[in-house]
């Protein structure tokens, strides 16, 4: 079984590039070169050098004394929260603009929903020296203000989307127009491995420190390399390809995807794309998104403003076609109980998005000699809002 892209951009049956006419240029230029840039020695030097004294990589893998004692298994927490700007999204900004500027581009631009891919992009252009223009929905920045407040303080242009919910998909159809607008200087970057081939993969190549990281983490803790399980939640999939990607070969180590489930998947409120999307093309490329009859995508929902995207990407609908993965959606209850658990058992406030992992916990049974590593995707500084109101602190 392949996991890997194939030289069309396909995952199996899902991926491709379904681009307008004027981004062809841009999208082949792009197809042509990552690669390249990505192996050249200068190239990865000067990655691994930021990775290491700015976003204060390796993260460490910690052995979560307290979830291990309760769920009576051996419970690895890869601290992802830990980065710069406190998430695994930094991690691909880094690469993206280091990318951006081989290939001669001076400005960036980028979309963001909650916020989150907004401030690890600005993050990296002012460390680089690049203009940056940041869409988002107009609603969006009145829920998530301190986000707009950083991006604007690290000299990024935050620009509202004022058409249809106003929230991300407005964010990259703009995102997306001003790129077609500026094709010559500007770079756009995705902040997931959603997209026109090769975005993908080049965001998943960018993630898969994450599990290169464990690999040798493990090796220490464990005397073995492979664990036994690996959970990560998905909005659009790049902190879960992160943290599977050298393991999707390894077919002994169980792959866990935990999905928003909203208010449940049948309650018209949810972000469980496995459970009831359908495949069409969205963002550039054939996947499975949430969509209704006439084949547009659905509001997604979830308590998590990271995880309430209509669909995943294309990898995703390929590990599902061929069974690799299993998904679980956790609804929004489950999350918040696992991430109260968290606060109290290990003193690690976790962002909303990561407790949905932290939920599966709950939900499966593991033996005692099991190895179970699960992806803290981000920190929860962000969510201080959400959970004072829902714990009524
Ligand atoms: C953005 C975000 C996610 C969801 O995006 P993926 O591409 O699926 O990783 C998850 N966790 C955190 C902390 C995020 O910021």
């Amino acid at each position: 079984m392949n996991y890997q892209v194939d030289e069309n951009g396909f995952y199996g049956n899902f991926g491709g590039a379904f681009v307008p006419e004027v981004l062809q240029k841009n999208i082949d230029e792009l197809q042509e070169q990552y690669r390249l840039v990505l192996e050249e020695p200068e190239f990865q030097r000067e990655m691994n050098q930021l990775l290491a004294d700015y976003v204060g990589r390796p993260t460490p893998l910690y052995f979560a004394r307290g979830l291990s004692k309760k769920y009576q298994t051996k419970v690895y927490l890869k601290r992802e929260d830990l980065c710069h700007t406190g998430a695994h999204k930094i991690n691909n900004t880094i690469g993206q603009v280091l990318l951006a500027q081989r290939l001669g581009k001076k400005k960036i631009v980028a979309e963001t929903g909650a916020g989150q891919h907004g401030v690890a992009t600005a993050t990296v252009c002012a460390l680089m020296g690049m203009e940056c223009i940041v869409y988002m929905g107009a609603l969006d920045m009145e829920r998530q203000a301190p986000n707009v407040a950083r991006m604007k303080m690290l000299g990024a242009e935050v620009r509202a989307a004022q058409s249809g919910a106003k929230t991300l998909k407005e964010a990259v159809d703009e995102a997306l127009m001003h790129w077609i607008e500026n094709p010559d200087d500007t770079f756009y970057i995705i902040g997931s491995v959603v997209g026109p081939h090769p975005y993908p993969d080049m965001v998943a190549r960018f993630q898969s420190v994450i599990s290169k990281e464990i690999k040798a983490q493990l090796q220490l803790a464990e005397g073995r390399s492979t664990p036994d399980y690996v959970i990560a939640c998905v909005g659009g999939g790049s902190n879960a390809t992160g943290a599977f990607y050298h393991f999707f070969d390894e077919e002994n180590v169980r792959l866990i995807v935990a999905e928003g489930g909203g208010k449940g998947i049948d309650s018209g409120q949810t972000a469980a794309t496995s459970f009831i999307g359908k495949t069409g093309v969205l963002h550039g490329s054939k996947t499975l998104f949430m969509q209704g009859d006439d084949g547009n995508p659905l509001e997604a929902y979830s308590i998590s403003a990271g995880l309430d995207y209509p669909g995943f990407g294309p990898l995703y609908a390929h590990l599902k076609a061929v069974d690799r993965v299993d998904f679980l959606a956790i609804e929004d209850d489950s999350a918040m109980k696992a991430a109260l658990e968290l606060c109290k058992t290990e003193g690690i406030i976790p962002a909303l998005e990561s407790a949905h992992a932290l939920a599966v916990l709950d939900k499966m049974v593991f033996k005692p000699e099991d190895v179970v590593v699960i992806n803290l995707s981000g920190r929860g500084d962000k969510d201080l809002d959400n959970y004072a109101a829902y714990f009524n602190l």
